[in-house]
């Protein structure tokens, strides 16, 4: 996890420490009225069930903000009340979920990037301030932020920023980051540019096991290099080639995927590497580690549980995410 201290992003800056006791307790108390609800108090008081006539709802045993999305949360309304007099700024969304953008957007701070902007970066000047979300951001979107001499309040979560210590080591060794996400989330985004490190590095993002598969194809029998570019247009790094990046590769993944598929993503590459190079080669050309979060993995084993209890309907309570799905993603679905 980040300290409390704030950091600018350039040396210019002083660091500012948001989480005083005085504004932790007002944001505490503002946080609770916008997002607190006595209905789930209530069902978790009961022990996570409740029934009324013939109605049956149980909650699961993690329901809520992760811990990651609850520290940007605080920090970012914290930031508007230290810095009551500056501009406010964030990049992209604080978390996918609209009514809790809306919050954001009803402190005064404006979105500087994806859908809902309400900004643009060029407009920064110095005196402003500008959040980082949990999911962190782009090496070059934070370059532009600190050309601007801005102060940075950075929510990045801990668990993405181990991911990254973990792709720059590649990097530094040029190992190729296989990540398994989406391209096109921020989180994705913010780790695929720490992959390339400091230029050696190179990244390909699989979303799917069906990806994986290609890759793996690739490893064993090589393949057709343009087809292979195509098929991940937009999911792989400046320069990639499949002939010469695939020779040592380690697995990452976005933190909010599910296990056990990043699980199999890593068995069926590592597979690949030995059937290729043998045991003794693989051992230097595969590497992986789980970089799973643990609230994530916390929520996933909660609904595992409730689904062993039939049930006539799941709801999921969140931001329903209409992203326009890029054309890669649109030519896999068919
Ligand atoms: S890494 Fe996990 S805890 Fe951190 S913001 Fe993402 S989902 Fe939340």
């Amino acid at each position: 996890m980040s300290t409390n201290l704030i950091s600018s992003g350039t040396s210019a800056r002083e660091k500012v420490n948001l989480r005083t006791p005085d504004v932790m307790a007002a944001v505490q108390e503002q946080v609770e009225s916008h997002y607190r609800s006595d209905v789930v108090e209530g069902v978790r008081r009961n022990g996570g069930i409740i029934s009324v006539g013939d109605v049956t709802v149980r909650l699961a045993k993690q329901f809520g903000f992760c811990y990651g999305v609850e520290r940007a949360i605080d920090l970012a309304y914290a930031a508007r009340k230290v810095f009551k007099d500056r501009r406010l700024f964030i990049v992209g969304e604080i978390i996918h979920n609209p009514e809790v953008n809306e919050q954001i957007s009803s402190l005064g701070i404006k979105n500087l990037t994806g859908r809902n902007k309400q900004a643009d970066i060029s407009e920064l000047e110095p005196d402003d301030v500008v959040i980082l979300p949990a999911f962190g951001t782009e090496l070059s979107i934070l370059q532009q932020i600190k050309d601007h001499g801005c102060q940075i309040v950075d929510t990045t979560c801990g668990d993405v920023m181990s991911v990254w210590k973990r792709v720059r080591k590649y990097a530094s060794e040029s190992v190729t980051s296989i990540i398994h996400g989406k391209a096109e989330h921020e989180e994705t985004k913010a780790t695929s540019s720490r992959a390339l490190g400091n230029g050696k590095g190179h990244y390909v993002v699989v979303l799917t096991l069906a990806d994986t598969d290609y890759v793996c194809n690739y490893i064993r029998n090589g393949g057709n290099k343009q087809e292979f570019l195509d098929k991940f247009s937009g999911a792989h790094s400046a320069g990639f080639d499949p002939d010469v990046h695939l020779k040592t590769v380690g697995v990452a993944n976005q933190t909010t995927m599910l296990r056990g598929e990043t699980e199999e993503v890593q068995r069926r590459v590592r597979q690949a590497i030995l059937d290729r190079d043998g045991p003794e080669e693989a051992a230097k050309n595969f590497r992986f580690f789980d970089t799973i979060c643990g609230a994530t993995q916390e929520r996933q084993d909660a609904l595992r549980e409730l689904l062993e209890v039939s049930m006539d309907l799941l709801l999921v309570v969140g931001g329903y995410n209409r992203f326009v799905r890029a054309p890669r993603n649109l030519a896999r679905a068919t």
